[in-house]
């Protein structure tokens, strides 16, 4: 797939990015030293310091009046806000609640996590993000004056007020419709709200310098999630459910699911699965790490059970490689970080379903970068505007009138 027509938008997010990039790098410069430094003309480097000024991503520090030789008007220099927090992202999981907060340069300059029961209710759960958030931000000096954006993952499928319907009944505790409000209300920028597992595939597609691509994401965990990633945007699909791809039947007429179908991907490959399948071959693993202290030693019975759960996710997903070929195919989760054979089973698997077309140029199959722990990250990657990922993110604006409302005021 052609990578998409660059914008005056898309140039401008690049060019404040190359601003913010060498300001975090080099400190205070003055415009003149940073146009330098960029490689922009005088003009276009003013506008976009103007930009960043106006919205509290940098701010003056001084003049180089004391460094200066020769007369003129001493120049003022900018240096990023250390203090100014611009991106919030937030990770509900069924257990705990994660926040980061990032500055203008997307580095991470707060970060917390606050655990709740399995059972806690959504107010709750909120409650205690908006509390953490507050808590990580005054411990870490951070203020969200010039906040841009929010980004919001939840467990389960999350497609906004439209979604619902017998596909979705499955699903525990699913997020309430407008989660969003309430953070877009308390902190007065907008918010987007998507399933952490999508958020984690966005996260893995940006998680390398350069243009994001095509990816294909599927991770393994209590359940079987995933999420679709089509030249740089996160595929949402018509009912939310785009890149599920742990309900596509991966052995006919195979054990119940719990969804109602039998022999989905998540029966085989979930980590309950997994763990349930080695010890049928007499392995006694217990946990993920059990699980990894048995690959250590080359246990038969578990490198086994491996192999043959790696050639039924790689069947699996080099079907859904096959029609969307797509740059990468990225299992995430704990597991394929502590069994590295059912990542390499399952890349083989995925070569061989799409040799025939692919021979020159084999799609790239590897265990997700981002751990388990990072979801707050896949977050983030939703309200970054580092690249043309979110230029057309569904909604951003459109999904919160309240915030908008409040600044236009
Ligand atoms: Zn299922």
């Amino acid at each position: 797939m052609p990578p998409p027509t660059p914008s005056s938008s898309v140039v401008r997010r690049s060019h404040e990015e190359r601003v913010l990039t060498t300001l975090r790098a080099e400190g205070a410069l003055s415009r003149a030293a940073l146009a330098r430094r960029v490689g922009l003309s005088r003009t276009t480097l003013s506008e976009i310091t103007a930009e960043l000024l106006a919205r509290g991503a940098i701010v003056v520090v001084d003049t180089d009046s004391a460094t200066r030789r020769g007369s003129g008007r001493p120049a003022e220099r900018l240096a990023l806000d250390p203090a100014a927090g611009q991106f919030v992202g937030i990770d509900f999981g069924h257990r705990r609640v994660q926040v980061a907060v990032a500055d203008a340069s997307h580095a991470i300059i707060a970060a917390g996590m606050e655990r709740y029961p399995d059972a806690a209710g959504w107010d709750r759960r909120v409650a205690l993000a908006l509390d953490l958030v507050d808590r990580v931000s005054g411990s870490h000096s951070v203020h969200l004056d010039a906040l841009q954006g929010i980004g919001i993952g939840v467990p389960g499928p999350y497609a906004g007020p439209e979604a619902d319907g017998p596909h979705l009944t499955w699903r525990r505790q699913p997020a309430p419709e407008r989660v969003d409000e309430a953070f877009a209300e308390r902190f007065g920028a907008p918010a987007v709200v998507d399933n952490n597992t999508r958020l984690a595939a966005l996260a893995e597609a940006t998680s390398q310098p350069g243009p994001a691509g095509d990816l294909l994401y599927v991770r393994l965990s209590d359940g079987v999630g995933g999420g679709l990633v089509v030249s740089g945007r996160l595929i949402t699909g018509a009912h939310g459910f785009a890149g599920e791809i742990g309900h596509v039947t991966a052995v006919p007429d195979g054990g119940p699911c719990r969804c109602g179908k039998r022999g989905c991907l998540e029966t085989v490959a979930s980590v309950s699965a997994i763990l349930a399948a080695a010890r049928s071959r007499g392995a006694e693993v217990d946990s993920v790490a059990d699980l990894a202290a048995a690959v250590a030693r080359d246990d038969p019975a578990v490198d086994a059970t491996l192999r043959e759960i790696g050639t039924t996710l790689g069947r699996t997903l080099g079907a859904a490689a096959m029609v969307l070929n797509p740059d990468e195919v990225v299992i995430g989760g704990e597991v394929a970080r502590a069994a590295p054979v059912l990542v390499q089973q399952a890349a083989a698997t995925v070569r061989h379903e799409l040799y025939p077309v692919s021979s020159t140029e084999p799609v790239t199959v590897r265990a997700g970068r981002l751990r388990d722990s990072d979801g707050a990250l896949g977050a983030l990657a939703a309200v970054f505007h580092q690249s043309p990922l979110l230029s057309d993110y569904p909604n951003l604006e459109q999904a919160t009138p309240v915030s908008l409302r409040r600044r236009a005021q």
